[in-house]
């Protein structure tokens, strides 16, 4: 038990009270209390992350009911697990034993898309290809696209500080988010941040909250940066002989001053499972691909100029799409990436170290040597323009020994992270599974800070506990 978890004594609290208290300020149809129902809202995306039992699920629709919800919670000193779509790969979702799971699935309202102000105000359940949809439709552009971007929230993006494709040319959801509406440990309703194209009024209480997965506040609205909607890209893809060369393609790119809108690798083992599961036809042959996109202009032209840095890294093959259809298939080809991976042996622990650019091939050659020594499949899909891998270890979990195996690799890849001046997390978050290591990675003052804000927003600790620390 953390010391999180044994600060709060809920054991004290009786679930009718907890129960009676929650009905009296939502909708009957918002509190779901069937074991079975509750149950399937434990976990997230991730292997391997333990999870308690949920004592209920509450599916609030307003500020108010948010505010009713978190204002019981502490007077009972019950824990809340706040909740998007659970796409999470950390745990950072997972329930706590006898916790109250506030998914905030239902305030899934686009309140507003300003096209003079750039900026879109939405509920915290949006779903992330919703909104890009909806801005699209009047010229702008939200950025953020998470391989998973047609079931993941912008609250959950925002409790990640999720990162995605285009993130290389645009940057990760921290810096979309201007402003956000949050719903304290207590009930209090803060507002951070601006709605304006500048602001510099006081701490920056607005980027403490993204990617603090649910410990310090509910968000229950974000104003969000939009930008002009960019010409679609065009995609080339590059087949090299080994890792080594790719990651010298990838340096020579950006050293070269190319801002590409996509750079991603896949290496052979993920382009022979996203072959066997979506029979695309990618050159299986390969030891890896580069997908790299422009959005420019002309993209033909900064595809030829970066086909020619390829060739010179020693590219056996340079493929631009023809034409934008062929590019989607290509992305589509990378999205399914993950999922391909999990289909290898039915399980799946996704690293997501990110290290210096400079440091990749580094990375990528430990890896190998990782998969080697405990005798694992593991698949590389990587950001590589933004240095952030997602060695994906693969393994049975029906078989004791491989599920040691898995792990004991997936903790090599981070230390192997850390020791090439990265970090073990580009854009998943902490959550359950990296939580020990993230005392290494901030040191024992960083910690103590850490723990120090934390103690700010949630004196009693309630707020999704066990999760990072
Ligand atoms: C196939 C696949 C591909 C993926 N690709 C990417 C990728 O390319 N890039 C990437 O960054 N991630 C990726 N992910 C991981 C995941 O989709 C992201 O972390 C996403 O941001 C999670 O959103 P969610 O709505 O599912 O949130 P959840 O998993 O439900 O929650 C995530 C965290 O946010 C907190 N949270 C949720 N809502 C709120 C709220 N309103 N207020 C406060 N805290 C909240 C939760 O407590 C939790 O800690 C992928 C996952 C899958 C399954």
């Amino acid at each position: 038990m953390s010391r999180s978890e044994a600060r709060h004594p809920a054991a004290t609290v009786t679930s009718a009270d907890l129960l009676d208290r929650l009905r009296a300020g939502l909708p009957a149809d918002a509190v779901l209390t069937d074991p079975d129902v509750t149950l399937s809202y434990a976990n997230d995306m991730a292997s391997f992350c333990p999870a308690g039992t949920p004592a209920v699920v509450v599916l609030p629709r307003t500020v108010e009911e948010v505010q009713h919800v978190m204002r019981t919670a502490s007077e009972l000193r019950v824990p809340v697990v706040p909740q998007g779509a659970r796409t999470g790969l950390s745990g950072g979702a997972n329930a706590s034993e006898g916790c109250v799971v506030l998914s905030l699935t239902r305030m899934d309202r686009i309140l507003e898309i300003n096209p003079v102000d750039r900026i879109a105000v939405v509920e915290p359940g949006v779903v992330n290809a919703t909104l890009s949809r909806a801005v699209g439709e009047q010229g702008l552009y939200y950025p953020p696209d998470p391989s998973s971007w047609e079931q993941c929230t912008i609250g959950g993006n925002i409790g990640t500080a999720s990162g995605g494709l285009c993130c290389v040319k645009y940057g990760v959801t921290a810096e979309y988010v201007l402003g956000l509406d949050v719903v304290l440990a207590d009930g209090r309703l803060m507002s951070t941040g601006r709605r304006t194209a500048k602001g510099v009024a006081g701490y920056d209480l607005t980027r403490l909250f993204v990617g603090s997965e649910g410990s310090l506040g509910i968000v229950v609205r974000a104003t969000l940066a939009l930008k002009p909607q960019p010409p679609k890209q065009l995609v080339l893809a590059a087949e090299f002989a080994s890792g080594a060369a790719a990651c010298d393609a990838v340096c020579r790119i950006m050293a070269d001053g190319h801002v590409p809108s996509l750079l991603e690798l896949m290496d052979r083992t993920t382009v022979r499972a996203v072959n066997d599961l979506t029979r695309m036809g990618l050159p299986d042959t390969t030891e890896a691909l580069l997908l790299a996109a422009f959005d420019t202009s002309d993209p033909a032209a900064d595809l030829a100029a970066v086909g020619a840095l390829c060739e010179a890294a020693g590219a056996t093959q340079v493929v631009p799409a023809d034409d934008f259809a062929e590019s989607e298939l290509l992305l589509q080809a990378r999205r399914s990436a993950l999922v391909a991976l999990e289909a290898v042996k039915g399980t799946t622990m996704i690293d997501d170290v990110c290290v210096p650019r400079s440091r990749l091939a580094e990375l990528l050659d430990g890896v190998e040597h990782i998969a080697e020594k405990h005798q694992l499949t593991i698949g590389v899909v990587a950001h590589a323009g933004d240095g952030n891998t997602h060695p994906t270890v693969c393994f049975d979990a029906q078989d004791a020994d491989e599920c040691r195996r898995a792990r004991e690799s997936f903790d090599e890849i981070m230390g192997l992270g850390l020791e090439l001046g990265g970090t073990i997390t580009g854009e998943h978050g902490v959550g359950v599974l990296k939580k020990e290591w993230l005392a290494r990675e901030l040191g024992p003052v960083g910690v103590e800070m850490q723990r120090a804000v934390k103690a700010a927003f949630d004196p009693q600790g309630i707020l999704n506990p066990g999760k990072l620390f």
